[in-house]
Parts: C-alpha cells; sequence; structure tokens
C-alpha cells in the first residue's frame, strides 16, 4: 500500500522527491524515467496546473513556491537567485526581475534562474529519485500517461490499473486495408460504429433550443404540423433532416409531444409532423415559449452492427465477388457484358446528365462494385437515380435494393 503522497503517475514516495499539486492534490515526483519530462512537469503542462508545495519531510520542509516579492505562484514563471552567500536563495517570479525596488537588495539578479529546467525540477529543491527507486516504480509511458490524465477529467480518483479496464481507454484498432474474414472485419469495424453511433448520439441531444416561437398548421393528410426556426447556437451547426424525430415541449402549458421533421419551408422553418395523444391536445392557440431536443435512434447503427454480424458469421450473405472486395482481398476484375448498356444514359423526367455524370452511370453499369464521389450539390443524386432507373429496365424481374443514410 502507498502513501498518499506517492506519485500518481509511478508510485515514488521518498518525500524528498515529490511534490503536491495545490490544486488537485495529487503528487508527483520529480523523476522522468520513460518521458520527455518529469512526472511532476508533465502532469502541471498537461492538466494546465501550475501551483505547487514541497512535502513537510522534504529537506526544505512543507513550501508553497511563491514569488518572495508579489506572491505569484506559477512555477512556471519562477526562478531563484542566491542571496547572502550561496546557502540562501530567495524565490522570484519573471516578472518581478525588474522592478527598480529589488535592485537596492543584496541580490544577484543577473544569477536568476527558473526552477524549472529541461522539463524538470532543479534537483536542490526537488530530488531526482535514486535509479533503484526508478527502477522498482512503475514504467509509465507517455501515451499511458495521456490517458490517465483524460481518465480524471472524468474521475479523479482513477489509477494507472483502471486504464485496462474494458470502456475506459480500450482504444479502437484502425481501420486496415485488408481483413483475413468477416469476423475480423467485424472485429474491427463493430467498435468503430458503436464510437460513430455514441458521438453522434451526443451531437444530436446536444441540439436542444429553447425560446422556440410555433406556429401551428395541418398536413395534407390532416395531421397537426408545427412549424418554428430553430436558430443557430454558438456551439456549433444544427444538422437536422428530414425523418429525424424531435420532441416539442412548453413546459408552462405542461405539453410535450414527439414528432418526425417533414421537411424545411423557404423561410427555414422545420415542419414537424406531431404524433400520439399528445398531437391532438396540441396547445395551438400558444405561439412561444417551446422548446425543441432530438430524440436519438440507433436504428441505423443497430443494422449496420446487424449487417456486419450476419458478414461476419455467413460469407454467403453477399456475393462471393463482395465479399472479397470489402475484405480487400485481390479479386480480378469483373466487366459486365457491354450488351446491357444503354445508348442512351439520361433519364426521361431528371435532369440531362452532364459529361463526368455519364461516365459514372456508364461504369456502374460495366462492374459489380463502384464508388462514386463528388462535392455537396454536384449531382450525385441524379446520378444515382439515373443508374436505378437503368439497373430495373435491364431486367424486369430483377430487384434492385436502395439504401441510403437519409431519406
Ligand atoms: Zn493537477
Ligand atoms: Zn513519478
Ligand atoms: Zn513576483
Amino acid at each position: 500500500e502507498l502513501p498518499p503522497y506517492a506519485c500518481a503517475y509511478c508510485g515514488i514516495h521518498d518525500p524528498a522527491c515529490v511534490v503536491k499539486d495545490n490544486k488537485d492534490g495529487k503528487w508527483f515526483c520529480n523523476a522522468r524515467s520513460k518521458t520527455p519530462g518529469s512526472h511532476i512537469v508533465m502532469h502541471l503542462v498537461r492538466a494546465r496546473h501550475r501551483e505547487v508545495t514541497l512535502h513537510k519531510d522534504s529537506p526544505l520542509g512543507e513550501t508553497i513556491l511563491e514569488c518572495y516579492n508579489c506572491g505569484n505562484r506559477n512555477v512556471f514563471m519562477l526562478g531563484f537567485v542566491p542571496a547572502q552567500g550561496d546557502s540562501v536563495v530567495v524565490l522570484l517570479c519573471r516578472e518581478c526581475l525588474h522592478l527598480s525596488k529589488l535592485r537596492d537588495m543584496n541580490w544577484d539578479l543577473d544569477k536568476w534562474q527558473p526552477l524549472i529546467d529541461d522539463r524538470s525540477f532543479l534537483p536542490w529543491l526537488v530530488k531526482y529519485p535514486a535509479e533503484k527507486d526508478v527502477n522498482r516504480s512503475r514504467q509509465v509511458t507517455t501515451d499511458q500517461l495521456n490517458k490517465l490524465e483524460m481518465l480524471w477529467k472524468q474521475d479523479p480518483n482513477a489509477g494507472l490499473e483502471d486504464l485496462m479496464k474494458p470502456g475506459n481507454t480500450d482504444e479502437p484498432q484502425p481501420a486496415l486495408l485488408r481483413y483475413d474474414d468477416g469476423y475480423h472485419f467485424q472485429n474491427i469495424l463493430g467498435p468503430l460504429i458503436k464510437l460513430e453511433a455514441e458521438n453522434d448520439r451526443k451531437m444530436k441531444e446536444e441540439q436542444s433550443r429553447s425560446g422556440i416561437t410555433v406556429r401551428w398548421d395541418f398536413g395534407l393528410n390532416k395531421k397537426r404540423v408545427a412549424f418554428f426556426v430553430m436558430h443557430q447556437s454558438s456551439e456549433g451547426e444544427i444538422k437536422i433532416l428530414v425523418g429525424d424525430e424531435l420532441r416539442l415541449k412548453n413546459s408552462a402549458l405542461k405539453w410535450e409531444c414527439v414528432g418526425n421533421v417533414k421537411g424545411f419551408t423557404s423561410d427555414e422553418e422545420v415542419a414537424l409532423e406531431l404524433r400520439g395523444k399528445s398531437a391532438s391536445r396540441a396547445p395551438v392557440d400558444a405561439s412561444i415559449g417551446f422548446s425543441v431536443d432530438v430524440v436519438w435512434k440507433a436504428t441505423s447503427f443497430d443494422r449496420m452492427q446487424v449487417a456486419m454480424r450476419t458478414f461476419s458469421v455467413d460469407e454467403t450473405s453477399v456475393s462471393g465477388y463482395l465479399y472479397h472486395r470489402i475484405l480487400g482481398h485481390d479479386v480480378s476484375q469483373q466487366v459486365i457484358s457491354a450488351a446491357s448498356i444503354p445508348d442512351e444514359f439520361s433519364v426521361p423526367g431528371l435532369p440531362e446528365l452532364n459529361h463526368s455524370q455519364i461516365v459514372a452511370v456508364k461504369a456502374v453499369l460495366e462492374s459489380p462494385l463502384s464508388l462514386i464521389q463528388g462535392p455537396p450539390g454536384t449531382g450525385k443524386t441524379v446520378t444515382s437515380a439515373s443508374i436505378v432507373y437503368h439497373l430495373s429496365k435491364q431486367s424486369r424481374s430483377a430487384k434492385v435494393l436502395v439504401c441510403a443514410p437519409s431519406n
């Protein structure tokens, strides 16, 4: 069992070698074994803390490090000058060095040196631990220490052992260009999708807005629709899509109701189609004092996980070609016979395709797997619709399944 003043990183607990961070009360040593700075300096920099106290059993006793003249406690500003012979020193901050009144003291201000040099405290102030102590201590890497600092932001009492607990700093593995099999693929992609879902939920749930003004109407289907503008907040833009679920509330009237976004008006109003029993009790005489928050749904992320599980246990869940292409295996290029390529690519009722859209449609019809990318507004949707049209014309019996992350 380590004493309370043991270094929170490595456990070293020689009183002469540790200092207390005044802000969080944690102790750190002045050793640097596997880190570019000593443990105390690494911590102060990462936590943006800057005040420390020496241990009561250290050679200088329990001392808060501060400027003798102005009381500045920022250790990154502090230095010392020798005074009246070499055995006594005075701590002064960088700012006070230039004050004329200090010029009159019997101090050699030109000999001022910072207390922290090369990312550790000067050893006469906080000793470097003995080599045997360093070797016996926990060997903390910069990477582990960074994770521990992150963890302390949520749980100040966390220890190095908590880093091993699943869910904490269970770093996901990076995506690969090649996977052994579907199981391997799922193992890597599953945790990434989970993280993405979590991030999406946080972003959506942060988008709640109060002080909303509502106007009421009915939709063509006779359903109650609320129209309102969701203003941008300083935290960032609102990303609300058609189909998203929102909860409209009026706390003063004790009413709330869930609905789906049906669209947007030219005045940038959201049209929310209400549903459920509360929809019929909508306070249509009120227009102010409403708030809106986003009801997050995991559906699309759940579907991704289900699809990947199927893919991992059943390699016939997709064609052999797709199976190997998804996993990044070498597959001979397949070309679909040119007979099914139409002469005319533009589709009746849709905008005329430009040259690069025609190239894209042709490429898709000729190969089993294609990727089309383009900035917003370059006509990916028209291109996709044209592809669906041609695919469905190729064979009356063939089925075309269209999937998209939004409608
Ligand atoms: Zn701290
Ligand atoms: Zn340490
Ligand atoms: Zn000062």
